[in-house]
C-alpha cells in the first residue's frame, strides 16, 4: 500500500487544456507556466496548476476527465460553437488527444468495473510512472447531435454526461439561465437513463435540476459543485438540492474555484490573498455536505483546477494539483477519522463507480 491515500478528482478538463490552451500536460507545471510568459489570450496564462507529474505527486490516480464543447445561438454573449456539428467535432478532437495519451502510456481509460479494479490494484501495489486513469465525461450535451451520437459516445467509452453548461442549452437550461428541459432534453434524458451512463447534475439551473429529479431514475452525481450556503449564487446547490442528491445516493465533488468558495468574487479584482481564499472554505463545503447527510459518504473532491483558471483564482495553499494532499490533515483537524477522510478523498467515488459502472 502507498503511504499517502489515493485521490480521485471528479472533474478535470484535461483535453480542453491540451487543445485550447495548447498545454502539453506531460511537461512539468513550471515548464508550462514558463512557456506561457507574456501570453494574454486567457486569464489564467502562466498560472496553470495541473500536469501529469503533479497529478502523480498528489496520488490523483483517477479522475473524471471531460470532453467539452458548447453550442450557442448567434446572438449569445457566451462564447461557443455556431452549430452542434462543430461542437461534436471539437469533442472528437479531444477524444483523439486522450487516445494519444493512452498510446503514450500516460493515461488509461476506465470504462467498466473490471478495468476499475485492475487500476486500483495497480496503484495500490506498483510504483513508478503509472498511467493516470480517467472516466470520460461530457460537460454539457450540446455536442450530442442525435441519440445515434449518444450511442457512438457510449461505445467509445463515455460514462458520464451533463445536460447543460453555461446559459440556455439545446437540452436544458444551464448555469445563469432559468429554463427547464426542452422536449429534446426530456427525450435525451430517457436515452441517458437507458444507456448505462451516469448523469452529471452539475451546471443544471434550478428549473432544470428539479425537472430532472422528477423525470430521471438512473444513477446521478454532481462532479463539481459547492454549497449555496456559503456562496449565494445558483451555480451552487441549495441545502434542499443537496438533500435530494443524498437521498438518491449521489456523490458531490467539491470544487476549488475561488468564486465558488467566497461570495462576491470579482474577476480581475479579487485575489486569493485579498479575499483570504483557502482550503478552509473547501473543508467547510465538504463538512456541510457531511452534516446534511449525517455521514461522510456523499462528499468528495471535484477540483475543476484546470477549468479556465489557475493560481490567480484558487486557494492560496494550492500551487499545483498535488496540493490536494493538504486536504486530509485539515479534515483530521475538524474531527474526521481516517476512514472518513478516505471516503472523501477517493472511496465515495469508488463506491459509486463500483455500483454504477457496468461490465461493457
Ligand atoms: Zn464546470
Amino acid at each position: 500500500m502507498k503511504s499517502k491515500p489515493l485521490v480521485i478528482d471528479g472533474h478535470l478538463d484535461l483535453a480542453m487544456n491540451a487543445l485550447e490552451w495548447n498545454r502539453d500536460l506531460r511537461w512539468q507545471v513550471t515548464d508550462i507556466r514558463n512557456n506561457e510568459k507574456g501570453m494574454t489570450d486567457k486569464p489564467d496564462r502562466g498560472n496553470g496548476t495541473v500536469s501529469f507529474t503533479s497529478m502523480r505527486q498528489g496520488n490523483v490516480f483517477l479522475c473524471m476527465a471531460t470532453q467539452i464543447a458548447r453550442y450557442v445561438k448567434p446572438e449569445s454573449k457566451i462564447p461557443g460553437w455556431n452549430s452542434p456539428e462543430q461542437a461534436w467535432a471539437q469533442t472528437q478532437g479531444q477524444l483523439a488527444w486522450y487516445r494519444s495519451m493512452e498510446e503514450e502510456g500516460e493515461m488509461v481509460q476506465i470504462r467498466n468495473i473490471e478495468q476499475l479494479e485492475k487500476h486500483i490494484k495497480l496503484w495500490e501495489t506498483a510504483t513508478g510512472n503509472l498511467p493516470l486513469g480517467f472516466i470520460l465525461s461530457l460537460e454539457g450535451a450540446d455536442s450530442i447531435i442525435s441519440s445515434k451520437h449518444l450511442e457512438t459516445a457510449f461505445n467509445y467509452g463515455l460514462r458520464a454526461i451533463g445536460l447543460s453548461h453555461f446559459g440556455p442549452g439545446i437540452y436544458a437550461g444551464g448555469t445563469d439561465s432559468a429554463e427547464g428541459l426542452s422536449s429534446r432534453g426530456k427525450a435525451l434524458l430517457k436515452e441517458i437513463e437507458k444507456s448505462g451512463m451516469i448523469l452529471d447534475t452539475t451546471h443544471l439551473c434550478d428549473e432544470s435540476f428539479w425537472e430532472v429529479m422528477n423525470l430521471y431514475h438512473g444513477p446521478l452525481w454532481a462532479s463539481h459543485n459547492n454549497c449555496r450556503k456559503f456562496v449565494p449564487h445558483r451555480r451552487q446547490f441549495s441545502d434542499e438540492q443537496i438533500r435530494e442528491l443524498i437521498a438518491r445516493e449521489a456523490v458531490i465533488g467539491v470544487a476549488l474555484d475561488a468564486w465558488m468558495l467566497v461570495p462576491d468574487w470579482i474577476s480581475g479584482k479579487s485575489t486569493p490573498e485579498n479575499r483570504e481564499v483557502s482550503l478552509k472554505q473547501v473543508i467547510n463545503n465538504i463538512d456541510h455536505i457531511c452534516q446534511l447527510s449525517g455521514d461522510s459518504l456523499h462528499a468528495a473532491i471535484g477540483s475543476d483546477l484546470d477549468g479556465a483558471f489557475g493560481t490567480e483564482q484558487c486557494p492560496q495553499e494550492v500551487d499545483t494539483i498535488a496540493d490536494l494532499r493538504k486536504i486530509p490533515p485539515l479534515l483530521s483537524e475538524i474531527g474526521f477519522s481516517e476512514e472518513d477522510i478516505n471516503s472523501v478523498m477517493s472511496q465515495n467515488w469508488i463506491w459509486f463507480l463500483r455500483k454504477n459502472l457496468g461490465t461493457e
